[in-house]
């Protein structure tokens, strides 16, 4: 049976948490090991930059980062092609041929895109860059130059999928049938909050614990978390449907630990150090493996490159052969 190839991807603007663990690395390494796909992960540079255009060294320093932190979740680069966006020009061809195929309308009315600006209002102030509007665009190029079937995304994600379906649909309507139009596969998992209670966990929130993050910062954050303000006391009677600690129990803690956690601090028998000492141990045991790994690969940076180098190779083939394929539909293929 064909495997299916899979486009996911990340921008590399900072080292990744746990938040995208349990949000999407975890189903990715679920996914490639299905053995039933042929996954391909893009460290999405240029679109890094499309807000980060005044700190390109930035972006550089996190491809490393956030590679290293695939490879620390089990992301087998034997089995996943993990490669770099910029690397791959005919990416950047195809954002130009498709750009005739959405309106400014159109990318302005997508709520993915519309809510990100809104986020970005430091940056960006009233009038938003060209790069940042037209990066659906460019997602929808990434997608296709690999010929991807299924995209994994969050529910606030489906939004661009759709536009990349609508640009493929529109492009293969008027220059025949030659790109694939992918399928969003919506992912389980859901978002998980910050240690402050924030829907979202992030740098600038400083609000994250890091897969990368030592034990010993992974206890400072774990005692900074958000618990039942009305608790003083110990004996006082608690809510943990209110309490982060619960809440990430329910992460990295056994369910009979998650249930004497939830009774004893309803019943006000439990203290909120000693219910963060024993998340923080639980949380350790689960990033251990992950820092060791983490560790070899940091130590040898080689590897790295390798893995980079080797795979996108693989991926600006493919590339190369979508290619190749749009220029002859669209009647740019001189002298072929
Ligand atoms: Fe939260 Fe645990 Fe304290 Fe209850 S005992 S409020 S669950 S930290």
């Amino acid at each position: 049976m064909e495997k299916k190839r899979i486009v996911t991807g990340d921008r590399p603007t900072g080292r990744l948490h746990i938040g995208h663990y349990f949000g999407s690395l975890k189903n990715r390494v679920k996914m490639q090991e299905s053995g039933e796909y042929d996954p391909y992960i893009l460290v999405a540079d240029v679109q890094a930059l499309t807000d980060n255009f005044n700190n390109p060294e930035k972006v550089r320093k996190n491809v490393r980062e956030v590679v290293m932190d695939y490879l620390s979740v089990g992301i087998d680069p034997e089995k996943t092609t993990i490669y770099i966006q910029s690397m791959i020009p005919e990416v950047a061809e195809l954002t130009v041929f498709y750009s005739n195929l959405v309106t400014i309308a159109r990318l302005e009315r997508n709520p993915t895109v519309k809510t990100e600006i809104a986020q970005k209002r430091d940056l960006f102030g009233e009038s938003v860059t060209y790069g940042f509007l037209g990066y659906p665009v460019s997602q929808a190029a990434d997608i296709t130059a690999l010929e991807g079937k299924i995209v994994p995304v969050g529910e606030d994600q489906l939004p661009l999928i759709e536009q990349c379906r609508e640009i493929v649909r529109k492009f293969n309507s008027i220059y025949g049938e030659v790109l694939v139009e992918p399928e969003a596969v919506l992912s389980k998992e859901k978002r998980i909050k910050g240690l402050d209670g924030n829907e979202k966990m992030g740098k600038s929130l400083g609000n994250a614990i890091y897969l990368s993050d030592s034990e010993e910062e992974v206890n400072k954050k774990v005692m900074s978390a958000v618990t039942d303000p009305n608790r003083i006391k110990k004996d006082d009677l608690g809510n943990p449907d209110v309490c982060m600690v619960a809440y990430y129990h329910k992460l990295f803690s056994s369910e009979e630990e998650c249930k004497t956690v939830c009774e004893e601090c309803r019943a006000g028998k439990r203290g909120c150090v000693a219910c963060k000492k024993q998340l923080a141990k639980n949380i350790n045991a689960t990033l251990e493996p992950m820092r060791q790994k983490r560790k070899y690969y940091e130590e040898r940076p080689e590897l790295v490159d390798e893995i980079l180098i080797k795979g996108t190779e693989k991926a600006r083939q493919t590339a190369k052969e979508t290619m190749k394929k749009v220029k002859k539909a669209m009647k740019l293929d001189y002298f072929e």
